[in-house]
């Protein structure tokens, strides 16, 4: 049985790409660079392409959370054919990703209608701090019990020993009984990365709700919905 949501939240509950296009932006006006609307666009297409490979290459493993950092914007300025300190606008982009805090249509209504009914927590691979400052700003903070970012947590999306934790988390936050255990049975989780979030849980013996805007399909999810607003009809 369900007693526990477990919540992505980048794409999720706050739209990574709305807020990384108002923070890039600010890292390129810091380089000198005010670009128009559209080739903002263009710029955000890159960021969006080289990010998700290197997101990628570290949920296999192959890189570390802080090798992103250190090669991320060096690899965008590169392809977009940009001059700039990449390092630096890095640094401005995590510091104005702190507050950057849009919500995915139906988010707050969605985290209204669960939190009435279960204990709410987020599980992201970014950091505490981070994901802390932009659910906060995002007036969301306040519906979550607890945080389990990777970096805290010692493991990272789709690795089993991130969701273990989770439970040990959630199983000391005091919503159980005295040495009562936390199964993964217990628990749904809701995100949009098929890889990190719905085959990482399921394996691990969760239940999963895919959130698949583009109406993906897969045998990994439980469940698949194309909104939020759809959750209310299974949970
Ligand atoms: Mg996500």
């Amino acid at each position: 049985m369900i007693r526990y949501v477990l919540l992505d939240v980048d794409d999720t509950l706050l739209d990574f790409r709305a807020c990384a296009r108002v923070c890039a932006d600010a890292a390129l006006r810091d380089q000198g660079h005010t670009l128009s609307s559209e080739a903002l666009d263009d710029f955000m297409q890159t960021f969006h392409t080289v990010n998700d490979s290197l997101w990628h290459r570290m949920e296999k493993g192959e890189i570390t959370r802080e090798g992103i950092f250190a090669r991320r914007f060096p690899m965008i300025l590169e392809a977009a054919e940009l001059p700039g300190n990449g390092r630096r606008m890095e640094r401005i982009f995590r510091r104005e990703l702190q507050v950057a805090a849009v919500p995915v249509d139906g988010a707050m209504e969605l985290l209204e209608y669960l939190h009435a009914r279960y204990p709410l927590y987020v599980a992201s691979n970014a950091t505490y701090a981070q994901q802390h400052g932009r659910l906060e700003a995002a007036g969301m903070r306040g519906y979550i019990r607890e945080i389990f970012a990777s970096a805290q947590v010692g493991a990272s999306k789709p690795d089993p020993q991130f969701f273990r934790k989770c439970l040990e988390g959630m199983a000391d936050e005091g919503m159980t009984e005295a040495g009562e255990k936390v199964a993964p049975e217990d628990v749904v989780m809701i995100g949009d990365s098929l890889h990190a979030d719905i085959e990482g849980a399921a394996a691990f013996g969760m239940h999963t709700i895919w959130l698949s805007r583009t109406g993906g399909e897969t045998v990994s999810a439980e469940w698949t919905v194309k909104a939020l607003c759809e959750i209310k009809n299974i949970l």
